[in-house]
């Protein structure tokens, strides 16, 4: 891939940059001028830093491409930290005939789930039968695709239920009786993103967040990308060979406003909403509801102390940062759940609600819930110009095989070495994940026989949240003191430090709510106060130099 260009000529990221400071200064990061870009490109260019991008990034970085990221807000700020957070085959899409998808999915579960044993997990999900809507023989035949296409060896088979006998049946109303039960997983949708971006950022990649892409062009057989950092509002640009549009629901936004592409949108944007209640019921398992609309809804034990309910489908024309769940869409949920259980679910319960937009491919059909859950990949690359990739559609379940699919698309733009090493990605640990996919109580005991000043539910949640990766929060502490001021639900001063250095965490909604879900337990208060701290702490040399 030589291009006859001289070589960089300036520091390229935040990394470089720090080698050229002097120890204990504080750092301010110059960032390039606007049109003096340096003249080394990079390989790929990806616009976008979520679930699709960081994917594609990790999986690129690995096979030695030089890899350029950027997210305009924060990593997983868009749909990928707004999802149901299953890892699943999709047992409605069978309806659909979506053999395909519903395979490389149900496979994609114990691919991950070993890839990440700290934040992905088998769950059970219960399927009361409701007489009046599917038959009892549609479940069941959707049940045994569901367990053998998909090269299920570790999880579950499906198994039939009473719930008149089954603790399952506590909860629900007296007039439900038989039930399915059967796998699928769980993950923790935000971090799995910023899981995949550590990965490509410590194998090369530059990851450049709070950083907007603002124009694209091809030319002299490059392209030639301008971002925007969204805090000082300076720009720089880079070049790079490959141009990815990753940008989920904005992806049409990118090819019409930033690369002024002429290519049509096919783009369905489809809203769905959560909403977050006390925990209604006791049991580990999850309930899936048919609704009488032919929809379902989920009920999952959520944080401990929640249930998730969710979620709803319906086109979306507006602005996708602006997405928010409305009063129907709420109604609507709790309807839905109030169906089955025994205690009406109420608008006065609703705690928290979040809301996403789906970036469909448009296959024209009618209704919202029946377009293609399957991605599709645009390649524009005719006579010979700098190839863009435009992404639509897609799973959190099927990121790694989209990446996989999204650089054997560009095959013949990259070198052979590249794309012979295709798979990497599904045997490679991600970070944090160095355990067996049953070993997470080992660890955790191991855990809390070192830090024996950690109580079990602080250990659990910073074992899930970051596998074996917690000892860089937690290094040689002896007392709960040692790790500096506590902002509440076990939120302490060395793990903010930490989701700075190495997670790019910049504000209180990046940690509350995206490195973590603490915002269902921190007060408005102390939400403001983590907020004060982290404005008053410019980062400082000590604090970005990851520690060995
Ligand atoms: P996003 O996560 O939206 O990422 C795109 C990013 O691009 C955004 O962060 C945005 O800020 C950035 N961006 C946009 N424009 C620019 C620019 N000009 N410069 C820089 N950055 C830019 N999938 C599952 O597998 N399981 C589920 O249970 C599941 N449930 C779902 C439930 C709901 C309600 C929804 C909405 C989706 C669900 N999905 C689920 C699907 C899944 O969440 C999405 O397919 C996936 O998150 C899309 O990821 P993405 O990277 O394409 O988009």
């Amino acid at each position: 891939m030589a291009t006859g260009l001289p070589r960089r000529c300036a520091p390229r990221n935040d990394d470089e940059r720090r080698d050229f400071l002097p120890p204990q200064t504080t750092l301010v990061i110059p960032a390039t001028k606007a049109g003096k870009y340096v003249s080394d490109p990079y390989d790929l260019a990806i616009i976008g830093g979520g679930i699709n991008g960081c994917g594609i990034a990790r999986d690129a970085a690995g096979r030695g491409l030089d890899v350029f990221l950027c997210e305009q807000n924060d990593l997983a700020s868009g749909t990928s930290s707004a999802s149901t957070k299953l890892i699943h085959g999709g047992l409605r899409y069978l309806e659909y005939y979506e053999f395909r998808l519903v395979r490389e999915a149900l496979m994609e579960r114990e691919v991950l789930w070993n890839l990440a044993p700290h934040i992905v997990r088998p769950l059970r999900f219960i399927l009361p039968h409701h007489e009046g809507l599917r038959p009892s023989w549609l479940l069941r035949l959707g049940l045994f695709l569901y367990d053998h296409i998909g090269g299920r060896k570790l999880l579950p088979a499906t198994k039939t239920l009473d719930l008149r006998s089954d603790p399952a049946g506590k909860p629900l109303k007296a007039g439900y009786g038989k039930a399915f039960e059967y796998s699928d997983c769980w993950v923790e949708d935000a971090r799995l993103v910023m899981l995949n971006a550590m990965d490509a950022q410590d194998r090369g990649a530059t990851i450049k967040t709070r950083t907007r892409c603002t124009h694209a062009e091809r030319r002299d057989g490059l392209w030639h990308v301008t971002v925007q950092d969204m805090k000082t509002g300076v720009e720089e640009t880079i070049a790079a060979r490959i141009l990815i549009n990753a940008a989920g629901p904005w992806v049409a936004k990118v090819l019409s406003g930033v690369v002024h592409g002429n290519s049509p949108s096919h783009v369905r944007l489809v809203q769905g909403s959560h909403i977050v209640v006390p925990k209604l019921f006791e049991d580990e398992r999850c309930f899936i509801f048919q609704n009488g609309d032919g929809r379902i809804v989920f009920a999952i034990p959520y944080e401990q102390d929640f249930t998730l309910i969710g979620t709803t489908d319906r086109d979306y024309h507006d602005d996708p940062a602006d997405v928010k769940a409305s009063e129907e869409e709420i109604a609507y949920l709790c309807a839905a759940a109030s169906e089955y259980f025994k205690a009406p679910v109420t608008r006065e319960q609703v705690v928290w609600t979040y809301s996403g937009v789906r970036p469909l491919y448009d296959d024209g059909a009618s209704d919202a819930k029946s377009a293609t859950r399957d991605y599709v990949l645009e390649l524009d690359d005719g006579n010979g110009k700098p190839p863009l990739l435009a992404i639509f559609g897609g799973k959190i379940t099927t990121y790694r095989r989209l990446a996989e699919s999204a650089l054997e698309k560009l095959k013949s733009h990259v070198p052979e070495r590249v794309t012979q090493v295709a798979g990497w990605t599904a045997r490679e640990k991600l970070p944090g994940g160095q355990f067996a996919v049953d070993g997470f109580l080992a660890e955790l005991s191991q855990l809390l026989c070192k830090y024996d000043f950690l109580t079990p539910a602080h250990g659990t949640r910073l074992l899930r949240a970051y596998g074996t990766r917690c000892r860089e929060i937690l290094g040689t502490a002896k007392s709960l003191k040692d790790l500096g001021h506590d902002f509440g639900g076990t939120l302490t001063e060395a793990e903010v430090k930490y989701l700075k250095r190495a997670e790019w965490a910049l504000t209180a909604d990046d940690i509350l709510w995206r490195r973590s879900k603490l915002g269902l337990r921190l007060s408005k208060e102390q939400a403001a106060a983590l907020a004060d701290y982290l404005a008053e702490t410019a980062p400082e040399v000590a604090d970005l130099v990851p520690r060995t």
